[in-house]
């Protein structure tokens, strides 16, 4: 058995204390699953306001969960605020500075700790400074002398793109301006520079992680990631099973498990009194839990509304852009008793959710990994999902002997003859439970995917560091 590692983990979003996405669910999972493996991991984090650690200091926060150290960055004019990122789709001016300065305390203090890790896995833009001042700032800083990082893309489409000014608050030399470093279009890319300074990459699905190397879904960085490709991995994300399973579930109304399956439709019931939905078991409930942005695929679901709900009811929970909240709402009163709209970031009502419905949506235009299809199958909701990225590394269709529906096109019909195509399952019960009963049993916990990690953590261990810019 080969050592254990100290890994330095650092995200923008970690549940139970941060999230806004599946980003926050991955950070924790993974850091979980690592240690339960023996890896020896520490946390970094900004200290935003509504976290409360067990201890404080000038520099930085301090929390103990679930075994894991969790340090929270502090910097109370940068992170005290409402909202992670920004308020709505509009980002904070400041993000720039907000994580650049993130990245730079985290290293100051990884090393302060004196916790030597032999990685330190860094996730989407708001971290990936940190691998490069690893290269820059601390390139002969003997503490980091066999440091790897890593470089998770959790979605690709979100870059961390800033105006040429703003480049001297990165405190970096004028000479990794240039193309083999952030500039981007005559833009600084934080993303970029991450991807080129990184000893290790990955992306959260085997397809995307080929898909993003296509000009399509490259969103301008396929070249880059084509350069990089040998050290570019596709690794499937895990559900927390603690966290979501039906049969444990604090928030749902009635527990459940393959064995008590009828039980699930309490849940329905109850829920669709509770949002004021036509209460009845025939009724065929569709959830939808997810950011209400394009990539989500929104404008097929609204332009598909006048169709499913002739068939089905839906229940919509998410938060977005401002214009197609606006148009749900009025749909919302078109369709009295079939359309519930949630416009609001709630962890219990989600798990209600997916523990009601007879089926989930999953319509994305794209899609790195995709967590609600995972968690559905564990609920015996099955996924209807367009083939790309993650859903389609996750699911198979029903015609295929899968678990779940699948249209391939970029348009509502296609859409809408998979939801037709459920509904008609859904009618014939017996073929139906046997359906819920097999998708309750798929296994998407994270035991394999941690195994990968550490493959990659080791790979990039024996290999000297990057050299960039
Ligand atoms: P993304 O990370 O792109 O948002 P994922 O499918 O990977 O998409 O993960 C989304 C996670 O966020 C899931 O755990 C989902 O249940 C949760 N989620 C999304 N929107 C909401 C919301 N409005 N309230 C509660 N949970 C939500």
């Amino acid at each position: 058995m080969r050592g254990k590692l100290n890994i330095a983990f650092c995200s923008s979003e970690v549940f139970p204390f941060a999230k806004t996405g599946g980003l926050g669910d991955v950070s924790f999972s993974l850091c979980f699953n690592l240690v339960k493996l023996g890896h020896r991991v520490k946390i970094f984090l900004p200290l935003y306001k509504n976290i409360k650690p067990q201890k404080i200091n000038s520099h930085y926060g301090f929390s103990k969960y679930k075994g894991i150290e969790f340090f929270f960055i502090r910097n109370d004019k940068y992170f005290r605020r409402r909202y992670l990122y920004g308020v709505g789709t509009e980002d904070y001016r400041d993000n720039l500075r907000r994580f650049s300065f993130y990245c730079k305390k985290t290293l100051q203090i990884i090393k302060n700790l004196n916790f030597t890790p032999e990685i330190i896995h860094s996730n989407d833009w708001q971290t990936s400074l940190i691998n490069v001042y690893l290269r820059t700032h601390f390139l002969n800083d003997p503490f980091f002398k066999n440091t790897r990082s890593v470089f998770t893309i959790h979605n690709l489409s979100y870059q961390g793109i800033f105006d040429k000014e703003q480049y001297p608050y990165l405190g970096l030399p004028e000479k990794y301006f240039n193309l083999e470093g952030f500039e981007f279009y005559g833009k600084i890319n934080l993303l970029k520079a991450g991807l080129l300074f990184s000893d290790a990459i990955n992306t959260v699905s085997p397809t995307y992680s080929r898909e993003i190397q296509e000009e399509e879904k490259g969103y301008g960085l396929e070249g880059v990631l084509k350069k990089r490709a040998a050290v570019l991995r596709g690794i499937l994300n895990g559900v927390d099973y603690e966290v979501w399973s039906p049969e444990k579930d604090k928030f749902i109304y009635k527990k459940y498990s393959s064995a008590s399956i009828e039980n699930k439709h309490l849940n329905k019931l109850k829920l669709q009194s509770s949002l004021n939905l036509k209460k009845g078991d025939g009724f065929f409930l569709l959830g939808m839990v997810s950011r209400l942005i394009e990539q989500k695929g929104v404008d097929i679901v609204i332009a598909s509304l006048e169709d499913i709900l002739k068939k089905a009811q839906l229940i919509i929970l998410g938060v977005g852009e401002k214009n197609y909240e606006k148009i749900l709402k009025r749909a919302e009163k078109k369709y009295p008793g079939l359309l519930s709209l949630n416009l609001k970031f709630d962890e219990a009502l989600a798990h209600k959710v997916y523990a009601a419905s007879d089926a989930m949506v999953v319509p994305s235009k794209f899609e790195p990994c995709g967590l609600s299809q995972l968690i559905a199958y564990k609920y015996g909701s099955p996924p209807i999902v367009r083939a790309t990225g993650g859903l389609a590394d996750t699911v198979c269709d029903y015609r295929d002997k899968g678990g779940g529906f699948v249209f391939t096109l970029d348009s509502p019909s296609s859409f809408v003859e998979a939801v037709s195509r459920a509904y008609s399952l859904f009618k014939n019960k017996e073929k139906w439970f046997k359906l819920l009963k097999k998708i309750m049993r798929y296994d998407y916990s994270w035991q394999r995917s941690v195994t990968e990690y550490i493959k990659m953590y080791r790979e990039a261990l024996s290999r000297p560091p990057t050299v960039a810019g």
